[in-house]
């Protein structure tokens, strides 16, 4: 749950494409398509950081697969799709910093997650780049 909502943290970090992932009970990668922009793993890991003491709560509701139809801009992850064709889909809120579809697992506030750290930063092809975490405690 923790490194499951660090990745959501994550893509707000680093706000381009997420093309795959993966998480486990401490650590997790995202992969984006960030194009020619900079990615450094001191600036990542900072704001990471920064996002996580901000405590901010974690919630969820659901909305009808028609309203998710007309807000594309809701689904960042390009490779996974979120789960549709039973009606409903559900929403997580992170207070003020994230709004996506996720059927997963999530802390009820940020702050519960703790320190996090940037481990790797991998090219993977031209315009994509591996990002893993791993958190503190593990
Ligand atoms: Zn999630």
């Amino acid at each position: 749950m923790r490194a499951h909502t660090a990745l959501h943290l994550l893509s707000v970090v680093l706000p381009y494409p997420v093309t795959g992932g993966s998480v486990g009970d401490a650590e997790g990668r995202l992969d984006f398509d960030s194009g020619d922009a900079a990615v450094e793993k001191i600036v990542v890991e900072r704001r990471l950081n920064e996002l996580i003491a901000v405590d901010a709560a974690v919630s969820q509701r659901w909305i009808t697969d028609q309203e998710l139809e007309a807000n594309p801009a809701l689904v960042k992850t390009m490779a996974v799709k979120p789960p549709m064709g039973t009606g409903r889909v559900r929403l997580v809120a992170i207070e003020g910093l994230d709004l996506q579809p996720c059927g997963g697992t999530h802390v009820a506030r940020t702050g519960e997650i703790g320190r996090a750290s940037v481990t790797q930063i991998e090219k993977k092809g031209k315009l994509n780049r591996r990002v893993r975490i791993a958190l503190a405690g593990a």
